[in-house]
């Protein structure tokens, strides 16, 4: 039988986070968003609830949660802000499943563990200013002389460069294969704002998700020991992608609880407001918003969830967690640009949360593969051009 109930355990941790959210964070969020301020105290307030290490093992400094439990953190962050489920995605996300994965034992010790424990902060940079969804076109290059690596390149549009301690980061190792666009070529790295020649900055034109982070880091000959290299040399672009398998799953809880803030937000205001003599919510026209809000709302949640009851079972998950993805941030566009509908003039001013919500939806739209990349994908699956191959290293299954 299909369960479809939370266990008592993803419930507690669900209400835990919800009355965090409503009572820490989402008094001040307007103002963090009109001040384009990243507060670095929530980040602590995150790290104290083990938020940061939710689906890393205890023996690594996590909280030894399951990927249900990471799903439902990033559904509660995103319904108070954006920005909050952003630090998940490439924290939690991105960076430490995939350091868990495919790190060594010397690696988790020296940057799982603290990253878990949320004393080091984490990121991923594979984009770059002539680069992001044709990966092959990365610029960067890491060139082995002796036992180190001498990184070079431009990473753009990183979430939380200007406040990350540890960077994942992507670059050619084979020259040759660069010049052929092979992305056997491309291998990762871990590295550290200390190295010497690294150096960040934010992006202050950015028009969305302002209480959150977002930037560019610059590596002039970085000097990364070798035994930074995440996985092989070679396996870069693999571990970019599973990378984006555990940040896409984040996205598309997140994506879920934003639809919800939408819907709850309408229906408020919906019963509040009058015109012709009776509460916008009477007017068909007005409900119908409201259904599809909560539509979307089901139908993303259930796929995030079979995506993270996959990752439970240790199965490759690539095709659901893609789907996911691609469904809950369109919706949440549709979602958004209607609440501020329902909204009408109010809704066009930021002295109510839908202006937000309009902004920051779109970023997901356009971060870990694009609507048409994602698209392109399932299309791909369904004619049987893409099939997902076992990989020499998936997520640890978590039994409970
Ligand atoms: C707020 C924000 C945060 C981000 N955080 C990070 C981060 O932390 N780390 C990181 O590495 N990156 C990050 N990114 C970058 C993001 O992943 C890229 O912007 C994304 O991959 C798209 O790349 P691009 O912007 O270069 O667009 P392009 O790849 O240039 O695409 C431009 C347009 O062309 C379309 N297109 C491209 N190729 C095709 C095709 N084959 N068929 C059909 N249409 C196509 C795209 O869908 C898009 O509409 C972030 C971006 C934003 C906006």
């Amino acid at each position: 039988m299909i369960d479809f109930d939370l266990t008592d355990e993803h419930q507690l941790l669900e209400n835990s986070v919800r009355e965090w959210g409503a009572r820490e964070v989402a008094p001040r969020i307007r103002e963090l968003d009109r001040e384009h301020r990243f507060d670095k105290n929530i980040l602590t307030q995150m790290a104290d609830m083990g938020l940061l290490g939710c689906s890393v093992p205890q023996e690594y400094g996590g909280a030894g949660m399951d990927y249900i439990s990471l799903g439902i953190v990033s559904e509660e962050l995103e319904y108070v802000d954006t920005s909050l489920r952003v630090i998940m995605s490439v924290h939690a996300g991105l960076n430490c499943l995939s350091l868990l994965t495919w790190g060594t034992e010397d690696q988790k010790q020296r940057y799982l563990v603290p990253q878990a424990q949320g004393k080091k902060i984490a990121t991923y940079g594979l984009t770059e200013p002539a680069a992001g969804s044709d990966v092959r076109g990365i610029q960067t290059v890491a060139i082995k002389k002796g036992d180190n690596y001498y990184v070079t390149g431009e990473k753009m549009w990183i979430s939380l460069a200007d406040v990350a301690d540890n960077f994942l980061v992507f670059a050619w190792t084979d020259l040759e294969k660069k010049k052929n666009r092979d992305t056997s070529g491309i291998s990762a790295f871990i590295i550290e704002r200390a190295f010497k020649g690294f150096s960040s900055g934010t992006l202050k034109e950015k028009w969305g998700i302002l209480a959150g982070n977002t930037g560019f880091f610059k590596m002039d000959e970085v000097e990364v020991p070798a035994a930074n290299l995440l996985g092989r040399e070679g396996e870069g672009f693999k571990i970019a992608m599973f990378a984006l398998d555990q940040g896409r799953y984040t996205v598309a809880a997140g994506a879920t609880g934003l639809i919800r803030a939408c819907r709850d937000a309408s229906s408020k205001y919906a019963l509040e407001r009058e015109t012709f003599g009776q509460r916008i919510a009477e007017h068909q026209l007005v409900k119908e918003m409201l259904a599809h809000m909560e539509s979307d709302y089901q139908a993303s949640r259930l796929l995030w969830l079979r995506a993270g009851a996959l990752k439970n079972a240790g199965r490759r998950n690539t095709r659901e967690t893609g789907l996911a993805k691609w469904f809950s941030t369109v919706a949440s566009e549709r979602a958004a640009g209607d609440s501020v509908q329902i909204h009408g003039a109010n809704g066009y001013s930021d002295e109510y949360p839908v202006g937000r919500f309009y902004r920051n939806c779109k970023g997901a739209v356009i971060y870990e593969g694009t609507r048409e990349i994602h698209k392109l994908m399932q299309a791909d699956y369904v004619l049987g051009f893409r099939q997902d191959k076992p990989l020499r290293c998936e997520l640890p299954a978590i039994q409970k």
